[in-house]
């Protein structure tokens, strides 16, 4: 009798997780935060981005926040956020967006299960009663919480030097069954971040950086060199014509 011909299929991806940082948003015309041109050759960490910063002048922080957010409207997602979303669209594959940046674009581009571990941009918390609010409009000391009414404790609900990553143990849960990570567009200079291909390669996953330029990390099986808003439409269309995902 005619046996068909088995034919064994890739072994296929079940859980992708992206870590994108501010290189992926550069091509929608956000500056990176190191480099030439960037914000920290404007703007000195130490007086506008820490915890002791907005302790000591919380007034100098909102007003650097401030100014970034009108920017940070403006920006449209680009092909690289595009890509991942249709990734997420298209695949079977558990796919999760780890993101270092404080933009919205992501979701502009409709990706889905998005993690921003250093906070957004557009969200206040207050001080008081741990509220968070959505907010496009400048913020300052003199803000009444519009949950609580009090007057003077609302932050931006973005991580500060020296404080903790947001999203802790979803991003340790991610890591654990990750079996191909995917880092966008990061210097990988920011710790805990820094460190996340490492774990994920530990516990067994591919691990691939997509990167303007190539940066000292040996916890990547590939790196590819690029503007990322042509090399990640190219890795998704490779991805998902290689019947592993
Ligand atoms: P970073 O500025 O330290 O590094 C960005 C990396 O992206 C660099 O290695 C650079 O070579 C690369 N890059 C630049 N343009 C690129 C492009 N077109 N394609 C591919 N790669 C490109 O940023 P980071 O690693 O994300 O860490 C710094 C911190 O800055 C993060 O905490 C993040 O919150 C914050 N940040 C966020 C935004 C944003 O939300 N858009 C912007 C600037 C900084």
């Amino acid at each position: 009798m005619y046996k068909e011909k088995q034919t064994t299929s890739p072994p296929a991806y079940q859980n992708i997780v992206f870590l994108t940082g501010a290189g992926i948003s550069a091509p929608s015309g956000l500056d990176t935060f190191r480099g030439k041109n960037s914000i920290w050759n404007k703007y000195p960490p130490d007086e506008v981005a820490t915890a002791e910063a907005f302790e000591r002048n919380p007034e100098r922080v909102h007003a650097f926040i401030n100014g970034l957010k009108a920017a940070f409207q403006k920006a449209k997602p680009n092909e690289a956020h595009k890509a991942i979303s249709l990734l997420q669209q298209s695949s079977k594959a558990d796919i999760s967006v780890l993101t270092q940046n404080i933009d919205t674009l992501h979701e502009q581009a409709n990706s889905k299960n998005v993690y921003h571990i250093h906070g957004q941009i557009n969200q206040i918390k207050c001080l008081s009663c741990g509220c968070i609010t959505e907010e496009w409009g400048s913020v300052n000391s003199q803000t009444i919480c519009p949950s609580c009414n009090s007057l003077g404790k609302m932050r931006p609900n973005i991580v500060l030097f020296h404080e903790p990553i947001l999203w802790t143990e979803k991003v340790e849960k991610l890591l654990e069954t990750v079996d191909l990570f995917v880092a966008v567009g990061t210097s990988g200079i920011v710790f805990p971040a820094a460190g996340f291909a490492k774990i994920a390669k530990t516990n067994g996953a591919e691990t691939v950086l997509l990167n303007a330029e190539t940066i000292e990390n040996s916890d990547f099986d590939e790196i590819i060199i690029g503007n990322a808003a042509e090399t990640l439409p190219k890795f998704v269309s490779e991805l998902l014509h290689s019947g592993k995902v």
